[in-house]
């Protein structure tokens, strides 16, 4: 009898146990899911940034670069949905007009291995042709892997696009106490004083901003802005993110 009795309290303790394990499985999924917490994930988490939204649409020339950058990011989203070892996840919706500092709060928060901003560029002249992926700046603590994943899309990006430019933005002071963004190689890293813009300033995860063409050419706003123009950028960024992925696995 006794030893019958034991065994049920056996049975009902390893219950009990099984019970609270599962209560704490559903509570982290239930705050996971509300984006409270972060559950450790085996995956690669890739994060895409739109660089605008409605609020602040970015450049206009014949086409605003905030439409350009959400057709590559929702169409990028799917793609990488898809991918069985990738996580995809986005500092704010289409529609959402987040600032960048509640983008570096969710960035933060989610933790993931790569922030990857989408922009175009800008160039005065509308006959210059560039892609620029742009880096932490030298001084901030993720710069070595931010100019490593940069390097990365720019092995994707080559024979597509010339010339491709990898390198940091500084707002300098000009003469008439204004501030000029201006670019500068990733092979001068000698430290400035100036800043750099405000999400990359961000120094707990690895961000890379990337300016697919410049938006003032109009021969390349006809080419990337066609629905073949959207297909290809967007396989490029997809290849750019197996280069990580398979990097992240040495
Ligand atoms: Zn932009």
């Amino acid at each position: 009898m006794a030893k019958k009795r034991r065994k049920l309290n056996i049975i009902g303790l390893l219950l009990i146990v099984l019970l609270v394990a599962l209560c704490f499985v559903l509570i982290g999924m239930f705050l996971n899911k509300q984006g409270i917490v972060s559950l450790p994930s085996s995956k690669y988490e890739v994060m895409l940034d739109a660089g605008h939204d409605l609020e602040h649409p970015g450049y206009e020339t014949s086409i605003k670069e905030n439409d350009y950058t959400n057709a590559i990011v929702s169409r990028l989203y799917t793609k990488l949905s898809e991918h069985p070892d990738i996580k995809v996840s986005l500092t704010h919706e289409s529609e959402e007009n987040l600032s960048i500092e509640k983008r570096i709060e969710r960035i933060d928060r989610e933790n993931p291995d790569v922030v990857i901003s989408i922009h175009a560029g800008y160039d005065p002249s509308t006959q210059i042709h560039r892609t620029r992926i742009i880096t932490q700046l030298p001084t901030n603590e993720e710069h070595e892997k931010s100019l490593a994943y940069a390097n990365l899309v720019k092995d994707a990006f080559t024979n597509e696009v010339e010339p491709i430019e990898v390198g940091y933005y500084y707002y300098v002071p000009t003469h008439n106490n204004m501030e000029s963004l201006t670019f500068i190689s990733s092979e001068d890293t000698e430290a400035k004083e100036y800043e750099t813009m405000e999400l990359l300033r961000e120094d707990k995860t690895p961000i890379i901003l990337v300016e697919g063409f410049n938006i003032n050419n109009p021969e390349d706003v006809a080419k990337w802005t066609s629905e073949e123009g959207y297909e290809k950028m967007v396989d490029l960024y997809y290849q750019a993110i197996l280069n990580m992925l398979e990097d992240s696995k040495q």
